[in-house]
């Protein structure tokens, strides 16, 4: 059986090439620290892709660090802004739709003294007015709001958190976790994480690249305690033998993640949408929240719950999500209730990621597979 896979929001399809490369450079054994010249010739692979990454987050490439991914980026960057901007204040402002990687964090802050304040964020986006109550009224060290969200694909226009905060005068940091829209935004919002922010976080398996690597964005001039500490590499704020293949692999992605393949992602998602409303009318819910990555999007089937649905269509080789992947063991999904859907909706929710490598003919089996869940709907209504 064929896997038709839509659940790239939760890790995507590596691009072929990507691949290749992961192989390629895997066979360089070389240290890129080592002084000999196979050394320097390794450390100016890691160097162009650094270049690369930076390129397309439109930041200078001294201000990328790899990571092993968008968690460690996110503990790496949450932790570190709060504690060096520690005299501005001791509240970190976030939301409840935000990523494990990032709630947590907040949270597990709290035994150091820091305020946790949660924001409402409905539909994915966070209250604006109500950021700047707390900013106006508070003593806070980090804003933390990622820019798009991982549920709904709803995105955060970070010029609009940046004015607010300017306006406020508040002395705090942001931190944006751009996993989700790193390469996936439309063109409006582009480069508005490396303008906004004091740091962000990217992720190599969402954008095609391979897992145990990503970056941190750290604005020049913002010096942040390493979370990992050890060697000097990454500048001191990532120690470790920096992962080569995985980072060169990533830098392929990144290169091969142009406007064809959102514009692809764009057309297949209109497809979806259009037939999902064709074929299944009023038994489908759609959230399409304005503006969004085109990546994902949500949606439930009316009385069928989630993980029926979820494994119907696994038995057919048909892959999504009932939440985000990090949330999908959790009795329940916060993040998800945040966007205050209700408790109906969350019960059949439904995430659909794709990939420009998916194809129509994929997309037309996905559409059949979620009509046939339908057969599932809870008896009586
Ligand atoms: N942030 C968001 C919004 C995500 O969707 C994810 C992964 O699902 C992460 C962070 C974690 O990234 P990683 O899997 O690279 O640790």
């Amino acid at each position: 059986m064929n896997t038709i896979y839509f659940d790239n929001s939760a890790s995507a399809v590596p691009f072929a090439s990507a691949l290749g490369v992961f192989a390629e450079t895997a066979k360089i054994y070389a240290n890129p620290s080592s002084l000999h010249s196979s050394g320097i010739a390794a450390r100016k692979k890691l160097e162009s892709a650094r270049a690369q990454v930076a390129s397309a987050f439109r930041c200078r490439p001294d201000e990328i660090f790899f990571t092993s991914g968008g968690t460690e980026s996110n503990n790496t960057a949450i932790r570190g802004a709060a504690r060096k901007n520690r005299r501005a204040g001791s509240v970190i402002v976030t939301t409840k739709a935000e990523h494990a990687s990032v709630v947590q964090t907040v949270l597990s802050l709290s035994s150091e003294g820091y305020e946790p304040v949660f924001i409402s964020a409905r539909g994915g986006v966070p209250d604006l007015a109500e950021l700047e109550n707390v900013l106006r009224s508070r003593k806070v060290c980090l804003v933390a709001l990622m820019q798009a969200n991982n549920q709904n694909g709803a995105v955060t226009d970070l010029r609009k958190v940046r004015d607010c905060m300017n306006a406020s005068g508040t002395g705090a940091l942001l931190h944006s976790d751009c996993v989700q829209s790193f390469m996936k935004l439309p063109e409006q919002f582009s480069g508005d994480a490396a303008r906004c922010c004091d740091t962000a976080s990217v992720s190599a398996h969402k954008i095609g690249g391979v897992k145990g690597t990503g970056a941190l964005f750290v604005r020049r001039g913002l010096v942040l305690p390493a979370l990992i500490t050890g060697g000097e590499q990454e500048s001191g704020v990532r120690a470790g033998t920096e992962n080569l293949a995985g980072i060169c692999a990533m830098a392929e992605a990144v290169s091969r993640y142009g406007e064809a393949e959102r514009e692809k992602v764009a057309e297949l998602r209109r497809y979806i949408i259009g037939e999902l409303r064709s074929e299944l009318g009023e038994n489908v819910i759609i959230t399409e929240p304005e503006p969004h990555v085109d990546q994902l999007f949500n949606i439930a089937l009316v009385n069928v719950k989630s993980e029926v649905a979820l494994n119907y269509l696994d038995s057919l080789g048909v892959c999504v999500s009932s939440s985000s992947a990090c949330s999908s063991k959790a009795k329940t999904n916060t993040a998800l209730a945040a966007l205050g859907y209700g408790a109906e909706y969350e019960r059949s929710a439904l995430r659909i990621g794709i990939s420009p490598l998916n194809t129509k003919e994929e997309a037309d089996l996905l559409v059949s597979a979620l009509k046939g869940a339908l057969a599932f709907k809870i008896k009586g209504r």
